[in-house]
């Protein structure tokens, strides 16, 4: 039998319903594959193989009877941020030490009503805050990809990098993933994988562990363009426990992915062509905009004058919604509990030893600009720009505008360890310049993989498109998916 954990998601639910093989044998190449990888890669945080071997004998059993659903039967990794009930849920956090859930987030119950089955909980940086995946109390992922002719160990981006990681090296179907910043299109980005961050309220956030509610939003990390749009479909939906979750109808997002990209103007922001661009990405963008020319698109130079604001911005109200969502961690309610001489005590030596040296970083940051006297100069502020940058996306969509091409990321994968990374946080903040505006405006953005670097590693591209316009996102990523044409799979080292 061919390897089950090569198949695409879509052909593996095709190989189910035809019954090539069974859930349960899909479910344990899976399982085969993270005991192998695992101890490597350090993608999984936690494995769930007995309850993975359940739900699939479940789906088994419904596929059987003919009722299987949209994801019957399909192994899937979840990220430690969504609580899964009984069953690890930390967000790579030393504070939540022990956490396991009452109950089922909203975005994981959808899938297991779909029919998925779970293998486990993915490796991330602590509470999403990070672009590498070293800032995770578990230790870094590492990357399954390598430079040409180098051992050595890459990040695959973050904060989802173990989902990132886990589905590129095959040891899931697909992954859910989560974006605050850049946290689904940079690891997509760096593995050679699909990542779609929805608009803002397309999923739901209730049961995420949540970094910054206002730019928080869930999505899927695959193999294929297909593949994310099913997943996003199942994914996706009104929940009225998340009163920031939108009640429209969630389209069939995989019907979208062949619709083509015919008579779309697709803009191109002069603001992101950013000083000392690397002329990889640079030639990569010009592919992507030929390619997309090529299926029947016109482009257009678009401006989006107020980018340049946004990262600085992006640093005052993710942490500042940090600041206050982190709050709660105090070492009464769950988790970590170290105990002092009162209860200010207990509180300060339980935050101390629990949070790791980026989180406490963004507390701080994020107290200081709530903090009475730096509000207004900080927080407010910053809060005008984000208005500012929603206002240069809807001027350029009101202008006719269907969707914009910009690179995904600033580069390919880094160093684990990068010296330069490690000493300058601002300089690791720089990954997410071009993906932090579409969280700032709400919008959606996907990454697809376009092209490799000169020593081989996986390249992406991003499409920013219109409120709750996901299909347009979809259909042009897949003219990019199939005019890249490349294998963006891993050489298989480990
Ligand atoms: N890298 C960004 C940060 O550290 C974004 C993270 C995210 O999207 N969760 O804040």
């Amino acid at each position: 039998m061919t390897d089950l954990t090569k198949l695409s998601l879509a052909d593996a639910r095709k190989g189910l319903n035809d019954k090539s093989f069974t859930a349960l044998e899909l479910t344990d190449a899976y399982i085969g594959a993270i005991e192998a990888a695992n101890p490597k890669l350090n993608a999984y945080v936690a494995t769930t193989p007995e309850k993975a071997r359940d739900m699939a004998r479940a789906s088994d059993e419904k596929l059987g009877k003919g009722q299987g659903g949209p994801l019957e039967g399909i192994p899937l990794g979840i990220k430690d941020l969504f609580a899964t009930k009984g069953v690890h849920t930390q967000a790579a956090s030393h504070i939540l030490d022990g956490f396991k859930p009452e109950y089922e987030s909203t975005v994981t119950a959808n899938l297991w009503r779909d029919g998925a089955v779970m293998l486990g909980k993915l490796n991330m940086d602590e509470f999403a805050m990070g672009s590498s995946n070293e800032t995770s109390y578990y230790g870094p992922v590492v990357s399954p990809f390598r430079a040409e002719g180098s051992n050595a160990n890459l990040v695959p981006g973050g904060s989802s990098g173990g989902s990132a990681a886990a589905v590129s090296a095959w040891l899931c179907a697909a992954a859910t993933a989560t974006d605050t910043g850049g946290s689904i299109r940079q690891p997509a980005a760096f593995t050679g994988t699909v990542g779609i961050k929805p608009t803002y309220g397309r999923a739901s956030r209730w049961g995420t562990v949540a970094f910054a509610s206002s730019l928080d939003q869930a999505g899927p990390i695959a193999r294929t363009v297909e593949d994310a749009a099913m997943m996003l479909t199942s994914m996706s939906g009104f929940d009225p426990k998340d009163s920031t979750s939108v009640d429209l109808p969630v389209p069939d997002f995989a019907a979208a992915v062949e619709r083509g990209v015919k008579g779309l103007t697709i803009g191109v922001p002069r603001e992101y062509r950013m000083d000392g661009m690397p002329g990889e990405i640079e030639k990569l963008w010009s592919e992507g905009l030929e390619w997309l020319k090529a299926e029947g698109a016109s482009v257009r130079d678009i401006s989006l004058p107020h980018t340049k604001y946004a990262l600085p911005a992006y640093y005052i109200v993710a942490p500042a919604e940090a600041s206050s969502n982190l709050a709660r961690y105090d070492g009464v309610k769950y988790g970590l509990r170290v105990t002092g001489k009162d209860i200010t005590d207990l509180y300060e030596l339980t935050r101390a030893a629990g949070f790791g040296r980026e989180v406490k970083r963004r507390i701080m940051i994020g107290t200081y600009v709530l903090s009475a006297g730096y509000f207004d100069a900080y927080y407010v502020k910053a809060q005008k720009v984000r208005t500012l940058i929603k206002k240069d996306f809807e001027d350029a969509f009101h202008a006719g505008v269907d969707a914009i091409l910009t690179p995904a990321t600033p580069s390919a994968a880094f160093g684990i360890g990068d010296e330069a990374l490690a000493a300058d946080p601002v300089a690791m903040y720089l990954n997410d310049v071009f993906t932090v505006t579409v969280n700032m405006a709400g919008l959606p953005g996907i990454a697809v993989p376009a092209g490799k670097d000169a020593q081989g590693l996986p390249l992406g591209l991003q499409v920013i498109g219109k409120p709750f316009d996901e299909e347009t996102l979809f259909a042009a990523a897949r003219v990019i998916e199939k005019s890249a044409g490349g294998d963006f799979a891993p050489k298989q080292w480990w």
